[in-house]
């Protein structure tokens, strides 16, 4: 659901190393402590490769450090928290376009003595980004975290962004992610969402090719870093890069996405290959999926057509596999950090989507076989499986979707 939770009255916080006060209804949600518990984890492992230097002080300005842009601010507590929290930084601003928030952003900097490193301002985070898309101007990372949908931000924050800088995004728009309004998706992100089992991830990769898709008007791309659902929202971390040339590459990291109407099996169709050849020149050829009114050679249904979503890896384990060894023990949900990365690192990184177990022995009407079973039946056909941090069921997998249905209907 997308309903803030809005504190009413005064109320005093203590989060991590900070100490807040709310007032009137400046937003303040409990429930995204994992949020910015995470978010700390992985700036701070940002900010070690940044500077190169694995040591670096908490709560003392680095000249040499990050320079942050926490957008959408509300009480402050975050750009607080990555004050005293996160290392090797030299400057936060702490941005919000209410009046109310920013007072009491002022109050909680100065309570939590973090003045020499967060600064209140009080604009349209639009304009502000806009602001500061010149190279010298460009924060190091910049944080988006509104109310439901994130789009109308993006394209001033893809260029606000610093070559290689982090760009972190939530989105809480799930309903409109996950397939129950398609064409608000489309309005909002550029892809179609389709009501499916693997919605979560699919909801990522919508949000991740928006990304993309705004960062190559600048010539500009992505790389994921990160990309998580948790509780009612998702959050992604990608790295931004300048390169033209990169951006001709952006086509084969897209695909349409072919669900069945009766089995719900989903075939993923790039947008186009592209390749360099010989002479280093790039060669694009033009997309040649299955036509849409095409039947499914499991069930002779007929397909919905989704997308496009980003089908290049969503991670990377080498950044994820350092914020699990990294997460600093203080944090309340350091364990919860730590159990759902583990999670994410053993994720096939070159298989989007999964199946749901339940789902696919629904389909067949069968009954559920034990999951630990049917993976080995997987393993045991030669072919890769993991599980999805996404959802408990879930079933990620090289192995085409003929061998999962004969694995099911032989059980
Ligand atoms: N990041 C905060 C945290 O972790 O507690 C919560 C942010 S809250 C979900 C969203 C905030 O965005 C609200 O305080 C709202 O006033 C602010 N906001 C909405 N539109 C804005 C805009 N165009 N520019 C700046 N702030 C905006």
């Amino acid at each position: 659901p997308e309903v803030p939770n809005i504190t009413n009255n005064e109320q005093t916080i203590t989060e991590g190393r900070a100490t807040i006060t709310t007032l009137g209804n400046v937003f303040y949600n409990p429930v995204q402590e994992f949020n910015r518990d995470l978010s700390i984890s992985v700036i701070n492992v940002f900010s070690k490769e940044r500077s190169n230097s694995p040591k670096l002080e908490f709560g003392i300005k680095n000249e040499n450090g990050i320079r942050i842009l926490e957008a959408l601010s509300a009480t402050g507590l975050r750009s607080i928290r990555y004050a005293k929290e996160i290392c090797g930084i030299k400057e936060i601003v702490a941005n919000d376009i209410s009046k109310i928030a920013v007072a009491a952003m002022r109050n909680n900097i100065k309570d939590n003595r973090v003045d020499e490193l967060v600064t209140a301002s009080e604009n349209d985070a639009v304009m502000l980004m806009y602001e500061h898309r010149l190279k010298e101007k460009q924060f190091d990372v910049i944080d988006l975290d509104p109310y439901g949908c994130p789009s109308r931000f993006l394209d001033a924050a893809v260029q606000a962004v610093s070559d290689g800088g982090l760009l972190l995004v939530t989105a809480t728009d799930m309903a409109v992610l996950a397939g129950n309004s398609p064409e608000t998706c489309y309005s909002k992100y550029g892809a179609i969402s389709l009501r499916t089992k693997c919605c979560y991830e699919m909801a990522l990769r919508i949000l991740l090719q928006c990304i993309e898709s705004h960062a190559n008007r600048y010539g500009r791309y992505i790389e994921p870093v990160l990309s998580l659902s948790a509780d009612f929202y998702i959050r992604v971390f990608v790295k931004i890069y300048s390169g033209a040339h990169k951006c001709k590459f952006s086509t084969s990291k897209l695909s349409m996405v072919y669900q069945c109407n009766g089995c719900e099996t989903f075939t993923l169709s790039p947008l186009g290959t592209v390749k360099t050849s010989d002479n280093k020149q790039v060669k694009f050829k033009l997309p040649t999926g299955p036509p849409l009114n095409s039947q499914c050679e499991h069930c002779q249904h007929s397909h919905l057509l989704g997308g496009p979503i980003w089908s290049a890896p969503i991670h990377d384990p080498n950044f994820v596999q350092k914020v699990i060894t990294e997460t600093p023990e203080h944090l309340n949900t350091a364990r919860r950090i730590q159990g759902v990365l583990n999670v994410v690192y053993e994720e096939l990184i070159d298989c989007p989507l999964y199946f749901v177990l339940e789902r696919l022995s629904g389909i067949l009407h069968v009954t559920t076989p034990p999951m630990m079973e049917f993976r080995s039946a997987i393993l045991n056909a030669g072919y890769q499986v993991s599980f999805s941090h996404s959802r408990k069921t879930s079933i990620k997998t090289d192995a085409p979707a003929k061998v999962i249905w004969d694995i099911l209907r032989c059980w």
